[in-house]
C-alpha cells in the first residue's frame, strides 16, 4: 500500500459559518456545531445548531407555502423546469461543491466530483422527466350498475421530512427532495449535524432556480432531538429517512404517532458471491470489482459488498491476488487526486471499526491484511485505517453479522452454491448482493435467490437514477430512484361523479335497502 502526503493547507484566520435555511432566509443559532476534516481535525466550518423551535418554524413555513399553492399548483412542467435549472447549477458548481466534500466528510476528491455531487445532478434530471411524464390522472371506467364514472388522481402527500446521514449527504437528499418537489410537495430535511454543509449549498442553489420561500427548508440539529421532533411533527406527512437500521426502527416507532407515510433506506451486509467458473483473463477484473464493493469511500456505503463468498477451489489464490493489488492502492488526504482510500469520517467511527477488527480476531478470524491505522507522519491527525481483509470467517461471527462501515471486508469460504445462497440470505439485511461468474445464466440464477433489493452480476455500486435504490428485510421500506419514485411522494386519490341516472335505476336506495 502507497501512502500520499497531504497538499499544503493554507491556514485560514476565520472558518465559514453555516445557518440554517428557513422559509427562504438564513437563521442562525446561539450555539454552532463545529465541522472537522477528517484527514487533519482542522477545523473547517461552523454550522448553526438547531432546537425544536427550529423545526417547528421549518415545518410551519412548508406547510404554509403547501397550502398557499404557490408550488404545487405550478404544472409539472414548471417544476421540472426548476428541477433541471439546479441540476445544472450543481453541475456548474461541481468542483467547488466536490471540494466542499472532501473536506467536510473525507470522501476522495475523485470519488465526491461523481458520486456526491455529479450523481446527484442526473438525479435531478431524472426527477424532471418523471414530472413531464407520470400519470397524474387516470380514467377510470364508468360503472354502469353504479351509474358513475371518475378518474384516479395522484396528489401531492403535503410537508415531507428527509433526515439523512452524513457518508452522502447530498445524494441521499436529493433521492428525496427531487421526487417529492417534482410532485409538488413542500420539504423540510435534516442533515447529519457534522455534515451539512452540500445540503446548506442545495438550499441556496434551489433559490437561485427558482424554487418559492419556504418550499425548502433545512435544519442542523441532533438527531434525537430535531429529528425526532421532526418525525413525530403533526403536520409532517411523510418521513424519509436513510441512516442505520437501529435509528430506522425507532423513526417507524416515532412516525406511527400521527401515521405518517414512511421510506427508509437503511443498513446492509451485502453477500458478494464469486462462482468456481472465473476464467484466468477475467480474473484480474473480479479481483478488483470484489476490492472495489468493500472499498468504495473506504467502506462508508451502506450497499457495500462485505461478505465476500469465495468458492473452496479458488479461494487461496483470489485471497492472495487481493492482498498483492491491495498493496498498490494509495490510501492519502482526500483532496490528492491520486488518492484511492481517505480517513473514515470520525473518531468514533474508526474506534467502532477498530472495536469489530479486535472482535474478528477474538472469534477466531486471520488478518490477511490489515487491522489498524496506518503508519507515518501524515496519518498522526485524522482517523484512517488500512483495507483490511479477513479470511477464516464464518457466518455468525460478529464481522458477518453486524454492519461495520468501514474498509473491512470478511471472506467466507463455500463448498457449493446452496450452501453460498444460504449464507448469502443468512443475515437481517438485504440491500444489496454480487454475483461475479464467466457464465452469465450461472450468475442469473444465483442473483434470483439472493434476498435483496439490488443485484449486481460483474459489478457492484451501480447507481443510475432509472434503477430503483432500496433494501428488504430490515434494510428498509419502499424504493428511491427508479422509474416509481413519484409514487412515493404522491397520494392516490379516486374522484367518481354520478353520470345522469336512468329513470329505472334507484342506485343509493338499493346500497342501503331502501325501498323507494
Ligand atoms: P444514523 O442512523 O446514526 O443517523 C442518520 C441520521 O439520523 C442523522 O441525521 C442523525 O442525526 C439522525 N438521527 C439519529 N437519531 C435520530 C432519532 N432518534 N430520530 C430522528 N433522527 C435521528 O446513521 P449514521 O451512522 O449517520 O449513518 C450510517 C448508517 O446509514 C449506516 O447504517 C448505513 O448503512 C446507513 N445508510 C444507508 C443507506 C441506504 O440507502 N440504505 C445509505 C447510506 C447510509
Amino acid at each position: 500500500m502507497t501512502t500520499t502526503a497531504p497538499p499544503q493547507v493554507t491556514s485560514t484566520t476565520k472558518v465559514p459559518h453555516h445557518p440554517m435555511w428557513i422559509n427562504g432566509a438564513p437563521v442562525d443559532s446561539d450555539e454552532h456545531f463545529e465541522i472537522r476534516s477528517p484527514a487533519t481535525e482542522e477545523l473547517v466550518a461552523t454550522v448553526a445548531k438547531g432546537d425544536t423551535s427550529h423545526i417547528d418554524a421549518a415545518v410551519a413555513a412548508a406547510k404554509a407555502s403547501f397550502e398557499s399553492g404557490v408550488w404545487r399548483d405550478r404544472t409539472p412542467a414548471e417544476r421540472a423546469a426548476v428541477l433541471d435549472a439546479v441540476a445544472d447549477r450543481l453541475d456548474a458548481r461541481n468542483e467547488e461543491l466536490a471540494q466542499l466534500q472532501a473536506m467536510e466528510n473525507g470522501a476522495p476528491l475523485r470519488v465526491a466530483r461523481w458520486a456526491h455531487i455529479g450523481l446527484p445532478a442526473a438525479q435531478f434530471r431524472h426527477f424532471a422527466e418523471l414530472a413531464r411524464t407520470y400519470q397524474w390522472v387516470k380514467p377510470a371506467p364508468v360503472l354502469a350498475s353504479m351509474s358513475t364514472g371518475g378518474m384516479v388522481r395522484q396528489e401531492p402527500v403535503g410537508v415531507c421530512a428527509a433526515i439523512v446521514p452524513w457518508n452522502v449527504p447530498l445524494q441521499l437528499a436529493v433521492n428525496k427532495v427531487g421526487p417529492a418537489l417534482a410532485a409538488g410537495n413542500s420539504v423540510v430535511v435534516k442533515p447529519d449535524e457534522h455534515a451539512p454543509l452540500t445540503v446548506l449549498e442545495l438550499a441556496a442553489e434551489l433559490e437561485r432556480a427558482g424554487l418559492p420561500a419556504g418550499v425548502f427548508n433545512v435544519v442542523t440539529g441532533l438527531g434525537e432531538e430535531v429529528g425526532a421532533r421532526l418525525t413525530e411533527h403533526p403536520d409532517v406527512r411523510k418521513i424519509a429517512f436513510t441512516g442505520s437500521t437501529a435509528v430506522g426502527r425507532e423513526i417507524m416507532s416515532l412516525a406511527s404517532g400521527t401515521v405518517k407515510r414512511v421510506t427508509l433506506e437503511l443498513g446492509g451486509k451485502g453477500p458478494n458471491i464469486v462462482l468456481d467458473d472465473i476464467s484466468e483473463a477475467d480474473m484480474a477484473r473480479v479481483v478488483d470489482g470484489c476490492l472495489f464493493a468493500f472499498l468504495t469511500f473506504s467502506g462508508q456505503a451502506c450497499e457495500s459488498g462485505t461478505r465476500l463468498l469465495l468458492p473452496a477451489a479458488l479461494h487461496d489464490d483470489f485471497v492472495e491476488r487481493m492482498v498483492r493489488r491491495v498493496a498498490d492502492l494509495r490510501i492519502g488526504h482526500p483532496m490528492a487526486d491520486d488518492t484511492d482510500l481517505g480517513p473514515v469520517f470520525s473518531r468514533a467511527q474508526r474506534d467502532r471499526i477498530l472495536g469489530y477488527i479486535a472482535s474478528g480476531l477474538e472469534e477466531g478470524a486471520t488478518l490477511a491484511c490489515g487491522g489498524k491505522s496506518p503508519a507515518g507522519p501524515q496519518f498522526e491527525q485524522g482517523f484512517w485505517i488500512e483495507p483490511t481483509i479477513f479470511t477464516g470467517v464464518t457466518n455468525d461471527m460478529r464481522i458477518a453479522r453486524e454492519e461495520i462501515f468501514g474498509p473491512v471486508v470478511a471472506v467466507i469460504k463455500y463448498e457449493t452454491i446452496d450452501e453460498a445462497i444460504a449464507i448469502a440470505n443468512d443475515t437481517i439485511y438485504g440491500l444489496s448482493g454480487g454475483v461475479w461468474s464467466s457464465s452469465t445464466d450461472r450468475a442469473v440464477s444465483v442473483a434470483e435467490k439472493i434476498d435483496a433489493g439490488m443485484v449486481w452480476i460483474n459489478d457492484f455500486h451501480v447507481l443510475d437514477s432509472r434503477y430503483p435504490f432500496g433494501g428488504m428485510k430490515q434494510s428498509g421500506l419502499g424504493r428511491e430512484l427508479g422509474p416509481d419514485a413519484l409514487d412515493e411522494y404522491t397520494e392516490t386519490k379516486q374522484v367518481t361523479y354520478a353520470l345522469g341516472r336512468r329513470e329505472d335505476e334507484k342506485p343509493y336506495a338499493l346500497l342501503f335497502g331502501i325501498d323507494l
